[in-house]
């Protein structure tokens, strides 16, 4: 008799894909798993023996992985975006049927995607592009699943991404998110979202270590702290774990031995050309990635800090000013810090919903809050109150004008100033904080200098203008009455 067939399968053993397969088998889903390299194949088999006697088989050819799967079929793949699918792709449809489903659990662009679900439809396939986050913790245990295209693909594994994704009280972490490639674009600005949480957090630190004086200890315990409050989230909590590791090859904490060069695979420099291209003004996400371009320079920065002290340049970072108290300082970070990132959240949220207008997506943005308070890189408590701003507004222009989030960044204002402001004059960089603040005190301004940008504008160009005052297009022969 032949062996009983699978419920799903997944093809691509790395890390992502070994851990969710193994927290699907782990769920009572019966599995089967596949990897180009099939070293990969026996050690995730092995693992699935010793994690508790999982049900899953290991295959070594895409025909009998394909063909080990009941009908309709579910297949995810999670091997590296791009090139890679669409090999992986190939080596599998060739023995799929129509009917069967396709599932790219990778940070892939979400055009790809789309061009895939017609080259699939062509075939009699279904395709859903999945965003996957949560790193490896996440996949084994439970992560935040994006799943976007085919709704019939998605109602085919419904029952298991719904036990497979982080459980939060008000349901799994996972929702249908929308047609097209719209899972895959959630997921990106998801992480442009990350870069940006990240960005502000290292602006925490760089404030309270050099000007606050403060030791990885102190840290440490200002994170715990953090993470009791308004900012508890996993960035913060590890941010806490990571100040308290010693360092094994010599003195101090490893954090202070870590190059200081960023690096990156590419969703955050999308967001911000989707930003770009959208005309959605994302200046804390667009600072985030600008600094991780500047952290990679660091043979320059070196030479750059030996040209400016030459110049005459006096750097007293990491010298504690006087007069600081660090107190009411950490208290300030923390406000700042708050306030900074409904900025940068206002901006990946209004970049989601200029996407949605421009596809038709009808994304639900209470929904995306929702399926990323669990499971996810940005998973946090704040995003409860993200859900509950679009649920009193689903058509909410900003989350800065939502009453609550208003409320609470009028209140954290002269702290976030006084934070800026110290970092600005201790010449210690904030482009993220920087940014939020500018990016608040434009956008609640009703007048802006735009009037003069647009006089220029005429003068140089005669681009007309309009007037406050009386309707229609103008143009000035400037230089004539000047
Ligand atoms: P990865 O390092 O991105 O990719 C390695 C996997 O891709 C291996 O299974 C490899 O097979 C396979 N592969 C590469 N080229 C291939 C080809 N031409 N044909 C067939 N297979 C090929 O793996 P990962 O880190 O687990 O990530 C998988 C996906 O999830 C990526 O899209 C990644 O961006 C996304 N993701 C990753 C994380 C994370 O924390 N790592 C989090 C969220 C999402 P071989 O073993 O044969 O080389």
């Amino acid at each position: 008799a032949s062996p009983a067939l699978s419920r799903i399968g997944l093809a691509g053993l790395a890390v992502m894909g070994q851990n969710l397969a193994l927290n699907i088998a782990d769920k009572g889903f019966p599995i089967s798993v596949y990897n180009r390299t099939i070293s990969k194949v026996d050690e995730t088999t092995d693992r699935a023996q010793r994690e508790g006697q999982l049900p899953l088989t290991g295959h070594y050819t895409p025909r009998d992985f394909v063909l080990s799967l009941q009908r309709p079929r579910s297949v995810i793949i999670l091997v590296k975006a791009g090139a890679p699918v669409d090999q992986t792709i190939a080596a599998l449809s060739a023995h799929m049927e129509p009917g069967d489903a396709i599932v790219d659990g990778g940070n892939e662009w979400y055009e790809n995607t789309e061009r895939r679900m017609v080259e699939a439809a062509d075939k009699g396939l279904l395709y859903l592009g999945m965003g996957v986050s949560g790193g490896e913790e996440g996949a084994r245990n439970g992560p935040s699943l994006m799943p976007g295209g085919s709704y019939q693909a998605y109602s085919n594994i419904k029952d298991i991404v719904e036990k497979v994704a982080a459980q939060v009280e008000d349901g799994p972490c996972v929702t249908y998110i929308g047609e097209g490639g719209s899972g895959n674009f959630v997921k990106m600005v998801h992480n442009g979202i990350e870069y940006g949480d990240m960005q502000l957090i290292s602006e925490a630190y760089d404030i309270l270590k050099n000007v606050g004086g403060c030791s990885n200890s102190e840290l440490a315990e200002i994170f715990d702290e953090w993470n009791r409050g308004e900012l508890e989230s996993f960035l913060i909590e590890i941010t806490a774990d990571i100040f308290k590791v010693k360092d094994e090859h010599g003195d101090g904490e490893l954090v202070d031995k870590i190059l200081d060069k960023t690096g990156m695979k590419g969703t955050g420099k999308w967001t911000v050309q989707q930003a770009a291209e959208l005309s959605v003004a994302a200046p804390t996400i667009a600072a985030s990635l600008d600094i991780r371009y500047l952290s990679g320079l660091k043979d320059e920065r070196v030479a750059a800090a030996r040209a400016l002290e030459e110049a005459g340049f006096k750097d007293d970072v990491g010298k504690v000013k006087s007069g600081v108290d660090k107190k009411r300082l950490i208290d300030d970070v923390r406000q700042a810090l708050y306030a900074s990132k409904i900025c940068s959240y206002a901006q990946g949220m209004n970049l989601l919903r200029a996407k949605s207008v421009e596809k038709g997506w009808n994304l639900n943005f209470g929904e995306l809050a929702r399926i990323w308070k669990g499971g996810c890189i940005i998973r946090a408590v704040f995003l409860d109150r993200i859900k509950k701003a679009y649920q009193r507004n689903p058509n909410l222009a900003s989350l800065v004008v939502d009453p609550e989030f208003a409320r609470e960044m009028v209140q954290r204002q002269a702290a976030w100033r006084r934070v800026v402001g110290l970092a600005f004059t201790s010449g210690i960089s904030v482009p993220g904080m920087g940014a939020s603040l500018a990016y608040f005190d434009t956008y609640r301004r009703a007048r802006l200098p735009a009037n003069l940008v647009q006089a220029q504008r005429d003068l140089f160009g005669a681009h007309t203008y309009e007037r406050v005052d009386i309707p229609g297009s103008y143009h000035t022969e400037w230089t004539k009455l000047a």
